[in-house]
Formats: C-alpha cells, structure tokens, sequence
C-alpha cells in the first residue's frame, strides 16, 4: 500500500536498521519503546489487521521470526511478551499487521 508507513519501512522507502529480515518479515525497533526491549515484527506484504490474514502461513513465520529474534536477543532468560492489537479496541494505530514483541522490564498482567 502507497501510503502505509510500515510498507514503506518494509520496502526501504523509509530508510531503518532492521533487527531482523527475511524474505517475508522485517523487524525493527519502535519509535515510542514501551519496554528497554520493544521490536515490532512485520509481513512486507501489507496486511491491513489480523483480521485480514487468510493464509497460516503468515502465522508461522511472523511467530517463527519473533521467537528467533527473542532467542538471538537472550530474552527467554528474564522473558518476554508478543502482542498483536487489532481494531480501534484492541488498540491499533498503525493498519498493517505487526507483532510487539516486548521485555527487559517486569511487564505486568492484566493489560490496563
Ligand atoms: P499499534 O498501536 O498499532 O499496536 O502499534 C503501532 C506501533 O508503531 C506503536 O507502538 C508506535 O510507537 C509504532 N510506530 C508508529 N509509527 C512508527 C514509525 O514510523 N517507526 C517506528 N519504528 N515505529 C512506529
Ligand atoms: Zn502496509
């Protein structure tokens, strides 16, 4: 999509330091970290919310590569937490889909 702002991060049309990249995923630190620890993991392909993914496989690789990068991190140690807002009540802001992956603090629980 033109004028998505994670496509363009995905496609390079927004220049970012990558954590992590693939062929079908590109992770990257948030803008507003809430967390010392704080990555948002992607599809390239422009997927407006969970609700719009159809196909599993996007599933398996957008877990797949938060799970690589909290291992490559050393995050299972202390742990760490993926969250995926959909919808104005779950709390999306930005319309592609995209993972947080969260730690280095005491996260709490329940969510506010
Ligand atoms: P949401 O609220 O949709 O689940 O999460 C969107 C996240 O994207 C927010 O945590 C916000 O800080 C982050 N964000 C929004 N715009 C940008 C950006 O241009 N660059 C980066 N790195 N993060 C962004
Ligand atoms: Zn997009």
């Amino acid at each position: 999509m033109s004028d998505c702002i994670f496509c363009k991060i995905a496609n390079g049309e927004i220049p970012s330091d990558f954590v992590y990249e693939d062929d079908n995923f590109v992770a990257f630190r948030d803008v507003n970290p809430q967390a010392p620890v704080h990555i948002l993991v992607i599809p390239k392909k422009h997927y407006a919310s969970s609700a719009a993914v159809s196909d599993n496989s996007v599933w398996s690789g957008l877990m797949s590569s938060a799970v690589k990068i909290a291992r490559d991190l050393g995050l299972e140690k202390n742990g760490y937490r993926m969250v995926i807002n959909t919808g104005e009540q779950g709390g999306q802001s930005v319309p592609h889909l995209h993972l947080h992956l969260l730690a280095g603090r005491n996260l709490g629980w329940p969510p506010g």
